[in-house]
């Protein structure tokens, strides 16, 4: 195991936690999905968060998003410290500063594509300026969803709903996007093209995207890949191959 991964310096930092907790039940039965983990989401970057199952990945995700709280340590949303805000400042938080696409899609079945790519400014109560609506244009032009436009969900393969998913992540031009083993439901060829796009809007759009996966072709595409083992990060290295992100997840499974 290497040394002690360095948070850097908070201002370069989209999301941040410093030694995070996170506890779950009492006495004996109590779980600790974080057990100290430090770590920041670097602006405008890649970021693929990978451990084994049960290794607090979607905890530590939960909590960077404002999804959930820690139990000690602090929390930074960009400049903002958001460890003890409650519900409806964290929703409002969310909504203006987060995007978020889910393994299942998550989009609303009874809307169509266009309605589900606007719905964040919906659920804002605020409309798209113009310059907002053509950057919407745009999005939807370079996902290739133009001619989906009215198509609900259902309509949609998993490959093009995951692309309407994107591109209701990006709408905003959120702080950050939380994206949760993107790829799960799509079959690789699929997931590869996924992958590319949010590689993509990362490098062209300078979007800071932070992906929980467990699969080392997914954590491939990012710039920086933090591992996690018993809820505190052990390890964290830039771009790296598939087969080498590999052999770090084998070495942590042999020295666990
Ligand atoms: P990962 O995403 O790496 O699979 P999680 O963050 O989901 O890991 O979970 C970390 C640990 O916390 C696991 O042992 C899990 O069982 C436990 N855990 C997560 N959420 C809860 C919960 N709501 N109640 C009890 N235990 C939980």
């Amino acid at each position: 195991m290497t040394a002690e991964p360095t948070v850097p310096p908070a201002g370069t930092l989209v999301a941040r936690v410093v030694d995070a907790t996170k506890s779950y039940g009492t006495g004996a039965g109590r779980v600790n999905a974080l057990d100290g983990a430090s770590q920041g989401i670097r602006a405008g970057q890649f970021t693929a968060i990978m451990g084994p199952s049960g290794s607090g990945k979607s905890t530590l995700m939960h909590v960077m998003a404002g999804l959930d709280t820690v139990t000690t340590g602090q929390v930074w949303l960009g400049d903002t410290e958001i460890t003890h805000l409650g519900d409806a400042e964290l929703t409002v938080l969310r909504r203006r500063r987060v995007g978020f696409v889910f393994q299942s899609f998550n989009l609303v079945p009874t809307l169509d594509v266009a309605a589900n790519i606007r719905l964040p400014f919906e659920l804002d109560g605020r409309r798209p300026t113009r310059t907002q609506g053509e950057w919407i244009d745009h999005l939807v032009d370079s996902l290739g969803l133009g001619d989906r436009l009215t198509h609900r969900p259902h309509e949609l393969s998993g490959g093009q709903q995951q692309r309407v998913a994107i591109a209701r992540a990006l709408a905003t031009r959120p702080d950050l996007i939380f994206a949760d083993e993107p790829t799960g439901n799509l079959d690789s060829r699929t997931g590869r093209e996924v992958l590319t796009l949010l590689a993509d809007a990362s490098r062209t759009y300078g979007q800071s995207i932070a992906m929980v996966t467990h699969d080392p072709i997914a954590a491939s595409y990012a710039d920086r890949i933090v591992f996690l083992a018993d809820g505190v990060v052990v390890d964290e290295h830039e771009r790296s191959t598939a087969e080498a992100i590999s052999g770090y997840m084998l070495g942590m499974e042999e020295s666990a």
